[in-house]
């Protein structure tokens, strides 16, 4: 039996909630996410997909509905909750990596255990293992601006995973990468998925991207609009499907 890790229902997010700038970016989202699943957001820019993951992993906290992952609701946590909440369940990949420049790798890639409080020599131990898997070992006592922007992306993902996530949130993740890196990222990613079941929840623009993904759900207007699950596609089928939709919806955007 597979396990429901991450549930919205009537999920609504309002900007500048009860001002005149009032702007409803999600329009009550039902959407489930089981375990060992590995998602795929897509839609046109603005269509709402940094709104929705945001609000569906802590990042922000929505204006109406309920989120619940692994069962418990993000909006009822108190700060301090949702932060341990955060080291115990979740990793989180950005397109522009944010990493701190004032802190070496080795500091960026620990941040999450450090927060945590967890004993220094477990901290050393975890990010010197995984650095060297990534093979960015060699460069723990630099800085994020002496490194180049694959070897950052892998500082990021080091840091992702340094919790032992069993979600990772990822938003734009290959966005700054060239093909090269995008396509090892993808690979780091699908392994985490296939071989230690770590669910995935990523947005992307890019359909190649995306068919890593075991089904995709496409947003429009703040609403999830459709969705393929790639069943027993190939990658190259899923793809195919994957650039179709998108090629839909972008006629549809200039017809209207
Ligand atoms: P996407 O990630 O698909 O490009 P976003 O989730 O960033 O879209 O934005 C969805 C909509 O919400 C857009 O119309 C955007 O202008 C608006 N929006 C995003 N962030 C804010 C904010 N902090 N304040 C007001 N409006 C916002």
């Amino acid at each position: 039996m597979t396990q429901t890790v991450l549930e919205t229902k009537n999920l609504k997010k309002i900007y500048n909630y009860q001002t005149e700038n009032e702007f409803e970016a999600l329009h009550d989202i039902n959407f489930q996410v089981q375990e060992g699943e590995f998602i795929a957001v897509m839609g046109p820019s603005g269509s709402g997909k940094s709104t929705f993951i945001n609000n569906i992993s802590t990042i922000d906290i929505y204006t109406g509905g309920h989120v619940y992952i692994n069962a418990k609701e993000v909006r009822t946590m108190s700060s301090n909750e949702i932060g341990r909440f955060r080291y115990q369940n979740l990793g989180f990949i950005f397109q522009d990596f944010n990493l701190l420049d004032t802190h070496t790798m080795y500091e960026n890639i620990a941040m999450p255990l450090s927060l945590a409080h967890v004993k220094k020599e477990e901290i050393e131990k975890r990010v010197n293992e995984l650095a060297k898997q990534m093979d960015i070992d060699w460069l723990l006592k630099k800085y994020p601006y002496e490194c180049s922007g694959g070897q950052r992306q892998r500082a990021a993902i080091c840091r992702a995973l340094v919790n032992k996530p069993k979600i990772i949130v990822a938003d734009e993740p290959t966005g700054n990468l060239d093909s090269k890196n995008s396509s090892e990222l993808m690979k780091i990613l699908e392994d985490l998925n296939h071989n230690n079941g770590v669910t995935i929840v990523m947005v992307t623009h890019d359909p190649l991207i995306a068919s890593y993904s075991s089904r995709l759900i496409f947003i429009r207007d703040g609403n999830i609009e459709s969705e393929i699950v790639k069943g027993e596609m190939t990658q190259d089928e899923y793809f195919q499907k994957i650039v179709e939709i998108n090629s839909a919806e972008s006629r549809e955007l200039i017809t209207q």
